[in-house]
């Protein structure tokens, strides 16, 4: 079971505007280690999988689009009440409404380019790690 661990992928608009490092930096200087990490892409059924849950939702086709069109950093972080504080380090969806200082508040442009994805559970946490790395790939 995971815990004290979530699941995050730095999204396309991250990587194009070249604040892996900058983003990178703020997780591990807010106390988290990174586990797993890697560059990598969603395909088309990824991120239809990743995201279903919003797919009877006006903006899905437009999510699937923005997630899929570049690489993404996917990472593994731990902590401790990691998801929960790797939430309130995000921020907001919308980054208007994100706290400063926040990754939203920082790196974000709107709310469906909004930088960052944290896990909102344990359990989505360990499914979503699970997607993309294996067990020799965590550390
Ligand atoms: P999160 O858990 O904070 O990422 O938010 P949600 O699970 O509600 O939404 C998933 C992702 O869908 C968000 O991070 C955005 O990229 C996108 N999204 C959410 N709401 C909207 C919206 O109203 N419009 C658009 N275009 N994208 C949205």
């Amino acid at each position: 079971m995971f815990t004290n661990k979530t699941f995050t992928m730095l999204k396309p608009d991250s990587v194009e505007k070249g604040n892996i490092g900058a983003i990178l930096e703020k997780i591990t200087a807010s106390g988290f280690r990174i586990v797993a990490l890697k560059l990598t892409q969603l395909t088309n059924a990824d991120a239809e999988a990743f995201y279903a849950v919003h797919n009877e939702r006006p903006f899905f086709g437009d999510l699937v689009t923005y997630m899929t069109r570049g690489p993404i950093v996917a990472a593994i972080l731990e902590k401790e009440n990691a998801v929960e504080d790797f939430r309130t380090l995000i921020g907001a969806t919308n980054p208007t409404e994100a706290a400063e200082g926040t990754i939203r508040n920082m790196f974000a442009d709107s709310i469906s380019e909004n930088a960052v994805h944290g896990s909102d559970s344990d359990e989505n946490a360990a499914i979503e790690g699970a997607f993309h790395f294996s067990e020799r790939e965590m550390f």
